[in-house]
């Protein structure tokens, strides 16, 4: 019996149309081969949203996420509404829409593929065989903590300000996401703060501490953010799954990220306690390669096999598309960010006809 999605597909801004229009094609030729159909509702958001209603958000957009099965986002922003105030910019977009759908959870996968080994800055010895998640909280923090803003004192001199914010229960429950997800992969789970400086990771610790209790089959341990930055980078086949808050998470990411050699190869999940979760790449709207067919698909492609295997439950669908993308990578090809001497350079659209025609070649 064919089974029906409703899906909603947020392009956003720079070269978020380009990948995502990869991303429809191959759902559509793994949805075919599975009895998979997708209803797929476009909306707007970002930049994009700001040019067409002036509010990075639209509320329509949000209810159409609202009810929809999964969402699968592309990237926003681009140097056109940089100027804007921060309420307004597109990145407000993507903030309202985590906090709206209530996602708390990021997970962020960095895997070496053997076939790209030699993308990565650093030696092969180090990176071969990494294999870390990472799992951010995402809707707590500094980024949404009051007081925030920029105030005038009384001299005259304006004063900035964020505040670093954790209660117990945010704590507990990215901490159990972290605890089960170290369940499925190896049963490591290192959990990263400043614990030697903030307060707030002095609870964080202390949460996460208690919460091990209830998960005796994983090994938990702790780093402080700097050390943990430097492990990355020295010797990162030390970490399975890393749990953190989202500040240092947003930032850790990005450096596991660059392990496997680059940003346009990386998937995500922001999972919440119920309802839709968003799949999005790691990378950004790179609005420096934006409408001049350059950008890899790749990211935007496993973040729909992402929510294959996390939002619908469509295991055998999302292995298929990894295998894709398994077997163009094997057979050589590669867009200008992960190419290396000897290798097939492809453009957007025709690394996504290759994997077009690997998912129908099997
Ligand atoms: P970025 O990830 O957009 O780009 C960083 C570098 O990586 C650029 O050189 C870019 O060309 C390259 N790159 C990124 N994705 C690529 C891909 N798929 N294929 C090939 N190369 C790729 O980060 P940035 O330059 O710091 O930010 C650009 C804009 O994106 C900003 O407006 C920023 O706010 C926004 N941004 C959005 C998200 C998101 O939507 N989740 C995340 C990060 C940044």
């Amino acid at each position: 019996m064919t089974q029906n999605y409703r899906i909603t597909l947020l392009p956003g801004d720079g070269i978020g149309p380009e990948i995502m229009a990869v991303a429809v094609d191959v759902l559509n030729v793994v949805g075919k081969q599975f009895d998979l159909q997708f209803d797929f509702q476009e909306a707007l958001i970002g930049g994009a949203a700001i040019d067409a209603t002036g509010e990075p958000l639209p509320a329509a957009t949000l209810e159409t996420c609202r009810n929809s099965d999964a969402v699968l986002l592309a990237a926003i922003g681009g140097y056109k509404w940089d100027t804007l105030p921060s309420h307004q910019r597109p990145e407000a977009g993507l903030l309202g829409l985590r906090a709206g759908l209530g996602l708390f959870a990021n997970l962020r996968p960095a895997k070496i593929l053997p076939q790209l080994i030699d993308a990565s800055t650093l030696k092969k010895e180090v990176v071969e065989g990494v294999d870390i998640m990472v799992v951010r909280e995402l809707t707590g923090g500094i980024y949404f903590g009051k007081p925030k803003g920029i105030f005038a004192t009384e001299t005259g001199e304006k004063r900035g300000v964020n505040t670093m914010v954790y209660t117990e229960s945010e704590i507990d429950r990215i901490g159990r996401v972290a605890f089960e997800a170290a369940r499925k992969r190896g049963g490591k789970l290192c959990s990263v703060d400043k614990a030697n400086v903030l307060e707030v990771s002095q609870l964080w610790r202390d949460r996460i501490t208690k919460l091990s209790v209830e998960y005796p089959d994983i090994e938990l341990s702790h780093l402080y953010v700097d050390n943990a930055a430097m492990q990355l980078l020295r010797a990162p086949k030390q970490f399975d799954t890393i749990v953190t808050g989202n500040l240092f998470g947003d930032i850790l990411s990005d450096a596991a990220a660059m392990l496997t050699g680059s940003i346009g190869m990386l998937p995500s999940a922001s999972l919440g306690a119920s309802g839709p979760g968003v799949f999005e790449p790691v990378h950004g709207s790179a609005p420096d390669i934006a409408g001049q067919d350059k950008a890899n698909p790749l990211a935007q492609v496993l973040s729909a096999a992402m929510m294959l295997r996390y939002g619908l439950n469509q295991p055998a669908a999302a292995d298929k598309i990894e295998q894709a993308v398994f077997q163009v990578l094997e057979q050589g090809d590669r867009t200008g960010d992960i190419i290396s001497p000897g290798k097939n350079l492809l453009g957007c659209r025709a690394m996504g006809e290759a994997l077009i025609h690997a998912l129908e070649e099997k």
